[in-house]
């Protein structure tokens, strides 16, 4: 029988934990495999590290991870499956949008068809503002154009991955991880789960506008090169429009059949636009030099304060 471990991150999730914990131990006392939950504190504010403390207190099989600061959801779930020992393992949500009773669905399913990566496809989604739907819509779209890697659509981290996964993760040795794509990057027998995406239970997004940008800039920025591309393409197209218009105005100057001389407003025009797109590009160019800056420095993810439960 199969070891398997539940990832959870947790940032500021004080409404949730308690009711997160009691129903994800019901789903995993039903199974005949040994299980235990491993819950990344990533840095909380709030009566977090408190709750998860008294949960491990009483119960061996939960083990927490408590992080010296906020680091971030991805680089919470990247130490789960660091610290993970077990066969199997599931990465969920605190808030319960994704259903721990979806757990032994995704088991059965990862038997039958001897998969390496169960990923969780969401139908529908709950109690979603219309900008959230829309937006991340969108972004799995674009990703999947842009990118050399092709993504499965609407999946976020809800996902079973087994030991051979997790070990090829390890191996990653990329500071800015966006789990999702490195996953599927990873490969081996990968199936869709489909499933429906319920509301928060309680407590409010931690994922702010701000947030979301980063995630989805990274994502991008990490998985594909088309961004410079596209600005190489932009200077080719701009130099293309120069040396027509050149050849244009020179014979209309010479055969008399262009009035050139009172071009102020397409001059000005043309300075602004192509100021434009350089700065775009020059700004382009930033984004990577900036990461590169961040993975040469390569300092760790995360710093752990305290770790619970594990021997
Ligand atoms: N989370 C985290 N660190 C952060 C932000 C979020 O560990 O800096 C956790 C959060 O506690 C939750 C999961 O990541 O378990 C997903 O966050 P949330 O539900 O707020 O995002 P949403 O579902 O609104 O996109
Ligand atoms: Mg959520």
């Amino acid at each position: 029988m199969k070891t398997l471990a539940v990832i959870v991150p947790c940032y500021n999730e004080e409404a949730v934990i308690n009711e997160s914990y009691r129903r994800t131990k019901d789903v995993l006392q039903a199974l005949p495999n040994q299980t235990e939950i491993i819950y990344i504190n990533d840095g909380s504010a709030d009566r977090t590290r408190v709750l998860l403390d008294a949960i491990a207190e009483k119960d061996p099989q939960v083990k927490v991870i408590h992080f010296s600061r906020n680091f971030g959801h991805q680089p919470a779930v990247t130490a789960g499956i660091n610290y993970c020992k077990t066969d199997l393992a599931i990465i969920i949500d605190a808030d319960m949008q994704d259903p721990p009773e979806l757990i032994p669905g995704i088991l059965e399913l990862q038997e039958k068809e001897q998969a390496n990566v169960v990923h969780c496809v969401r139908k529908s989604r709950e109690g979603e503002s219309f900008f959230k739907l829309f937006s991340a819509k969108m972004f799995y779209r674009i990703m999947n154009s842009m990118s050399e890697v092709q993504f499965p659509l609407d999946t976020g981290d809800f996902r079973l991955i087994d030991r051979k996964v997790m070990m090829e993760f390890d191996r990653l040795k990329e500071k800015g991880k966006y789990i999702r794509g490195l996953i599927s990057w990873i490969g081996f027998k990968q199936v869709p789960f489909y499933y429906e995406r319920e509301a928060r239970i309680a407590g409010e997004t931690k994922y702010p506008l701000s947030k979301m940008f980063k995630f989805a800039s990274n994502a991008l920025l990490y998985f594909s090169k088309k961004p410079l591309k596209l600005a190489m393409s932009m200077g080719f197209i701009a130099v293309l429009v120069g040396i027509i218009l050149a050849i244009w105005f020179t014979l209309g100057k010479i055969y008399g059949f262009t009035n050139a001389d009172s071009g102020w407003t397409s001059i000005i025009i043309a300075v602004i636009f192509f100021g434009g797109v350089q700065l775009i590009t020059v700004g382009v160019l930033g984004q990577y030099i900036g990461i590169l800056f961040d993975e040469i420095k390569a300092r760790p993810e995360y710093v752990i304060d305290e770790k619970k439960n594990f021997d």
